[in-house]
């Protein structure tokens, strides 16, 4: 059997959730869990993450399996894209999932197909832009608003930040702006109990004056960090994911011998290479710059760089003077080495390190 692993760490999810938690006491809180978990895995993620308020999913097929996951465990589940044809909208009702309406065609749904009173789908998630550019009314959200208030929906205005990780950036004020205009216009029309959704991981941090009724946590419940300039040991968060794998060959280049597909990398003096049993088709970056793995042994831990192409099924280290050999345990990321540095490494963000991880390595749970 390849020793190539995926561990998904229920306490360090659970830890991450609390944290967030501190950051927003007074906001109410869903883990978003889109992307199956964002590459975690749905059905491992899920019990560490109860404490949340809501789940928040891509779509309504997603949605179906967090319900299954959380059985009778009622939770509520939003569907972020809302539904995409009339079907969706009742199939939506049925499962009791509150969906966003991002455009005129999901309005007319929901006006023309009411829901009944008290339901949970009673609530809306009104998208609006607020300077992201991808989906939601402009100022029309009012009209919207007007509408689905008379039909007896509950309301609660949403939007999304194109760069809350950057905490200077001009569009953040502005977005904050446009949005705390049109909440307070919707609060003076139709009652205080209308809510607002604004941030993100990364405006939670940034922006604790925006949190507003809901924030939406993803990137930082998996312990990566949200924000440009921040790690995660300053942020207290826990990777939630160790990535991780073995040497199970070891051999000696020459100087001047290359390694791996193309013999793009040379050896300039005598060489021990180690041979991991990971590559591309368990979802490591094939493209990366300088990025290094982390072997710990009881005297220390070492960081080897990469050597060579990254191929299917394998990589290359250079572990010459290295006291490391065939059998010891590799980090690809994790605890030791954040999946922000492969990240810059592999020119990415750790939100596509984690969605892109395959279901080849071997999957686990650790509590
Ligand atoms: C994915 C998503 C989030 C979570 O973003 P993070 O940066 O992972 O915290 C929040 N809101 C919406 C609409 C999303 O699609």
């Amino acid at each position: 059997m390849r020793h190539t692993h995926i561990s998904i760490n229920q306490t360090a999810l659970t830890h991450n959730l609390a944290v967030i938690k501190r950051h927003a006491p007074h906001a109410s809180v869903m883990a978003m869990v889109k992307a199956n978990a964002y590459g975690h895995g749905l059905a491992h993620c899920l019990p560490a993450l109860m404490d949340a308020d809501a789940f928040g999913v891509a779509s309504f097929d997603e949605a179906l399996r967090v319900h299954e996951i959380c059985g009778h465990l009622s939770k509520r589940i939003i569907l972020m894209g809302g539904v995409l044809d009339k079907d969706e909208w009742f199939d939506a009702q049925t499962h009791g999932f509150e969906c966003v309406i991002h455009c005129q065609t999901q309005l007319d749904w929901a006006l023309s197909h009411l829901v009944p009173m008290g339901s949970p789908t009673g609530t809306i998630w009104l998208k609006y832009n607020t300077g992201m550019n991808r989906l939601g009314f402009g100022d029309d959200v009012l009209t919207a608003a007007k509408l689905l208030d008379n039909k007896g929906y509950r309301l609660i205005l949403i939007s999304h930040f194109a760069c809350a990780d950057d905490k200077d950036h001009p569009t953040n004020a502005l977005q904050i702006k446009r949005f705390n205009d049109v909440l307070t216009i919707l609060k003076d029309k139709y009652g205080n109990d209308i809510q607002g959704s604004l941030c993100n991981s990364a405006g939670i941090i940034n922006f604790p004056h925006a949190h507003h009724d809901w924030v939406r946590t993803g990137i930082a419940l998996y312990g990566a960090s949200p924000v440009m300039g921040s790690d995660i040991h300053e942020l207290n968060l826990l990777p939630a994911m160790n990535f991780s794998t073995q040497i199970f060959a070891i051999h000696e280049l020459n100087a001047g011998e290359t390694v791996s597909y193309g013999g793009v990398w040379m050896a300039n003096k005598p060489t021990r290479i180690g041979v991991l049993s990971v590559g591309y088709g368990d979802g490591y970056p094939r493209t990366q710059n300088d990025a290094k793995v982390l072997i710990t042994k009881d005297d220390g831990a070492y960081l080897a760089p990469i050597v060579g192409r990254i191929a299917m099924d394998m990589m290359m280290i250079d572990i010459t003077n290295l006291p490391v050999g065939v059998g010891d345990m590799v980090m690809l990321w994790g605890d030791g080495l954040p999946a922000d540095n492969v990240a810059r490494w592999a020119n990415t963000i750790s939100y596509e390190l984690f969605c892109k991880t395959t279901n080849r390595p071997h999957r686990r749970i650790i509590v």
